[in-house]
C-alpha cells in the first residue's frame, strides 16, 4: 500500500483533481490518498471565525457568500453530468449550512474546531464523487473515525492503526482507492480538533506508518525539497536525497514544504517519504529514506521568519533567587 497526500494547491482547481485521478490510476495498486482542503480555504474558514468571535456578522456573511461562490464554480466545472453535480452539491451544501448557522449561536472553541474541519470535509467529498463519476472503484473513509489525539494533544498511534485497520478491512476487495482528509482529528475529549496548520502531512505520515506502508508520497506545489528557499532566492534545485534527520531539520527550521512533525512516524519504521510535484509527476522530486546523512558540504538551507531571540545575560546577583524564572 502506497499513502499519497495531494495539499491544497493540488486539489484546489478541478484541473488540479483531474491531474490527482490521473496520478493515482497510473497503476492499480492499492492507495490511501490523504487531501488538503481546497487552498486558501483553511484561511477562509480562520477568517470567518476571527469575524464570528469578534460579532462581526454582516463581515462574516459576505466571506462565507464568497466561499459559497468558489464551491458552486467548482462544482459546476469538475463535474460531467447533472446527477454527480447534484450529489455534490448536497453534500456541500450540509457542510455550507453548518458554516452559515454559526451566525446564529454563541461562537464557542468548539463549533471553530468543527468550522475549521469543513474544508477536508468537503475537499474529500468532490474528489470522491469525482472518481465515482469516472467509475473507479474508491471509497472514502472519515478521518474524524480514526484519528484521536491523546491527553497531552500528540496523535494517540495506537489508537490510529487499530481503528484505520479495523475499517479497512471492512473494505470490499476491489476498492483500491481509498480517500481520507488530512488535518482533522478527534481529541481525547472526543471532541473535532486538528493536527494544526499544514497537518495534512502529519496525518499521511501518521498513517503511512500506521498501515507499514511501501511509501508516504507527499504530492504538492514544488518538485520536492530544495537546496533554498525558491520564493526568496533564484536558481535553486531540488535534493534528490535526503535522510530522515536532514529532512526533518530542514522542515522545522522553516521548509515550507513538509509539516515539522510529519517525518518522525515514518523514520520510526523507515517509511520512505517521496516529495513530489503534482503539476510535474514526472519530476523526480526528493526522496527522503536514509538514516545518515550521506555526501559533503551544506545540502540546503532553510530560514524561518518570526523568531523572536531572547539573551539573558546575568549581572552579579549572588543568592538572587528566582532571576531566571
Ligand atoms: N488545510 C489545512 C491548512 O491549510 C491543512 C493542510 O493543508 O495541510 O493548514
Ligand atoms: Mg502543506
Amino acid at each position: 500500500m502506497i499513502v499519497l497526500k495531494f495539499g491544497g494547491t493540488s486539489v484546489g482547481t478541478p484541473q488540479g483533481m483531474n491531474q490527482i485521478r490521473e496520478i493515482i490510476t497510473k497503476d492499480n495498486n492499492k492507495k490511501l490518498v490523504v487531501l488538503s482542503a481546497l487552498s486558501g480555504v483553511t484561511n477562509t474558514l480562520v477568517e470567518i471565525g476571527e469575524r464570528l468571535r469578534k460579532k462581526e456578522y454582516e463581515l462574516a456573511l459576505k466571506v462565507i457568500k464568497k466561499l459559497q461562490k468558489r464551491y458552486d464554480e467548482f462544482l459546476e466545472e469538475l463535474f460531467e453530468s447533472e446527477s454527480f453535480k447534484n450529489k455534490a452539491s448536497a453534500i456541500i451544501s450540509e457542510s455550507m449550512n453548518f458554516i452559515k448557522s454559526c451566525l446564529e449561536k454563541p461562537f464557542t472553541n468548539l463549533i471553530d474546531k468543527e468550522l475549521l474541519a469543513q474544508g477536508e470535509l468537503m475537499s474529500t467529498n468532490i474528489f470522491n464523487l469525482h472518481l465515482q463519476e469516472h467509475e473507479l472503484n474508491s471509497a472514502l473513509i472519515n478521518a474524524l473515525d480514526f484519528v484521536r489525539t491523546d491527553a497531552f494533544s500528540e496523535p494517540d498511534e495506537a489508537f490510529i492503526n487499530k481503528e484505520l485497520s479495523d475499517i479497512l478491512v471492512k473494505q470490499p476487495a476491489e476498492t483500491n482507492l481509498i480517500i481520507t482528509q488530512g488535518y482533522i482529528c478527534r481529541n481525547a475529549e472526543g471532541n473535532i480538533d486538528n493536527l494544526k496548520r499544514g497537518g495534512s502531512d502529519y496525518t499521511a505520515s501518521l498513517v503511512g506508518a500506521a498501515l507499514n506502508a511501501d511509501e508516504i508520497q507527499i504530492w504538492t506545489d514544488i518538485d520536492g525539497m530544495h537546496n533554498n528557499d525558491p520564493r526568496v532566492v533564484d536558481k535553486t534545485f531540488s535534493i534528490p536525497q535526503l535522510s530522515f534527520e536532514e529532512a526533518a531539520e530542514l522542515a522545522y527550521f522553516g521548509a515550507k514544504i513538509l509539516h515539522p512533525s510529519c517525518i518522525r512516524p515514518a523514520q520510526k519504521k523507515t517509511i520512505p517519504v517521496r516529495l513530489k510535484n503534482t503539476m510535474k509527476p514526472e519530476a523526480p522530486g526528493t526522496l527522503i529514506h536514509t538514516k545518515e546523512g550521506s555526501g559533503e558540504g551544506i545540502k540546503a538551507i532553510a530560514a524561518k521568519d518570526g523568531i523572536v531571540a531572547i539573551k539573558i545575560k546575568s549581572l552579579r546577583m549572588l543568592m538572587a533567587y528566582g532571576f531566571l524564572r
